[in-house]
C-alpha cells in the first residue's frame, strides 16, 4: 500500500461519516479521528480498513493525504494547524483537503500556513446532502494546484460523482458560497409562498403540484417543501450551517466592495430562526419563525 493509499480524514458528522466510509469500502486505509472519539471508534468497528486515530496529527502520519469535513474555517485551522494538528503529523511532501464550506478568503489563508510548513492544500468543498454523500453521489468542486487535484482524483472518485477543478485555491470555496446562497434564498422564499398559502386556506397538495410543473420550481421545492409543511426537520443539512455560508457570501461580496440585498434579507430569516432556537435542526426550519410572524402559530 502507498502513501495516497492511506488516508486521514478528519470529522466523522453528518457528511464525514458517510464520505470516510465510501473511502474505505473504495479499499482506502482511513485513519479517523474525530472530536467526539465514540464516532471515530464506531466507524472503526463497522468498516475493517478504519482506524481510529488518537489525534489529528496521527491521522496524518499514517499516509500523505488528510481530508477535513468540520463545521468552519476556525475548526478546520484549529484540526490542520493547532496543537496535534494534521500539520504536526505530515511527512514531507504532505496534502490536505478540505471539504468543509469554508470561505476563500479563509482558504487562501490556511493554504498559505500550510504551505509555510511543506503541506499542500486544496479546496474541494461539495453539494447534495447526507442521501449523497452515502450513495458516493457528491458534486465536488475543487480549488488548487491541478497536479494535487490529480493526485487526489482517486479520492475523490470515492465520494463523489461530478469532480471539477474549478480553478485557483479558494474558486472552489467561492463557488460553493453561491451554490448556497441560491439554496438558502430559493428555500427562504418558498417559505414564504407555503406560509401564505396556509394562512389563506389554499389546499397546499395542489399548490405543490402547479409549482412543481411551473417556472416557480426549484430544487428547494423538491427537498424542503414537503418537510416544511410536515414540520420535519431532522437535520440533513443544520440551519446554522446554511446560516453561516450566507453570512460567509455575504462577507466575502463586502470584500470585493458588493452589497448583495436579496441574499441580506435571506440571512436575516435564517438568523432570526437561529435565534428561535432552530441551530440544530434542519434549515427547512426557517419556516417556523416565518410562520410564526404571519400568525400561524
Ligand atoms: P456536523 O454534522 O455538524 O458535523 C461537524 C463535524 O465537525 C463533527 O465531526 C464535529 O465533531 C466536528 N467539529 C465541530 N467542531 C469542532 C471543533 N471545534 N474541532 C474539531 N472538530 C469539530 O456537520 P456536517 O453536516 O457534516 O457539515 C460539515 C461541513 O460540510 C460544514 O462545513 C457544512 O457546511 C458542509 N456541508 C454540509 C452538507 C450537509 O448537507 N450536511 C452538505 C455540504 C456541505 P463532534 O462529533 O465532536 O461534534
Amino acid at each position: 500500500m502507498s502513501g495516497d493509499d492511506r488516508v486521514g480524514f478528519l470529522g466523522l458528522g453528518i457528511m464525514g461519516k458517510p464520505m470516510a466510509a465510501n473511502l474505505a469500502r473504495a479499499g482506502f486505509e482511513v485513519h479517523a479521528w474525530n472530536r467526539t472519539r465514540a464516532k471515530a471508534e464506531a466507524l472503526a468497528a463497522e468498516h475493517e480498513n478504519v482506524v481510529a486515530a488518537e489525534t489529528a496529527a496521527a491521522a496524518a502520519a499514517a499516509g500523505g493525504v488528510v481530508i477535513t469535513m468540520v463545521p468552519d474555517a476556525p475548526e478546520v485551522e484549529a484540526v490542520l494547524l493547532g496543537p496535534d494538528g494534521a500539520a504536526d503529523g505530515f511527512g514531507s511532501g504532505g496534502l490536505a483537503i478540505d471539504m468543509s464550506t469554508i470561505g476563500p478568503t479563509a482558504v487562501r489563508e490556511i493554504g498559505a500556513k500550510l504551505g509555510d510548513r511543506g503541506v499542500a492544500f486544496l479546496d474541494a468543498p461539495v453539494t447534495g446532502s447526507r442521501p449523497k454523500a452515502e450513495d458516493g453521489t457528491l458534486t465536488i468542486m475543487v480549488g488548487g494546484d491541478a497536479a494535487e487535484f490529480e493526485r487526489a482524483r482517486p479520492l475523490f472518485a470515492a465520494m463523489g460523482d461530478l469532480v471539477l477543478h474549478v480553478g485557483p485555491l479558494g474558486d472552489g470555496a467561492l463557488i460553493k458560497l453561491v451554490n448556497n446562497t441560491l439554496a438558502a434564498v430559493n428555500t427562504a422564499a418558498l417559505a414564504e409562498g407555503l406560509a401564505i398559502a396556509r394562512k389563506a386556506g389554499v389546499d397546499t397538495d395542489k399548490l405543490l403540484a402547479v409549482v412543481a410543473s411551473g417556472s416557480g420550481s426549484s430544487k428547494a421545492l423538491e427537498l424542503k417543501a414537503q418537510p416544511m409543511l410536515d414540520g420535519d426537520f431532522e437535520p440533513l443539512f443544520k440551519l446554522e450551517h446554511m446560516h453561516k455560508d450566507i453570512a460567509r457570501f455575504i462577507q466575502e461580496a463586502a470584500a470585493i466592495g458588493a452589497n448583495p440585498k436579496v441574499s441580506a434579507k435571506a440571512e436575516e430569516a435564517y438568523r432570526e430562526a437561529r435565534d428561535a432556537g432552530h441551530d440544530g435542526e434542519d434549515f427547512a426550519a426557517v419556516i417556523e419563525p416565518i410562520a410564526t410572524k404571519f400568525g400561524l402559530k
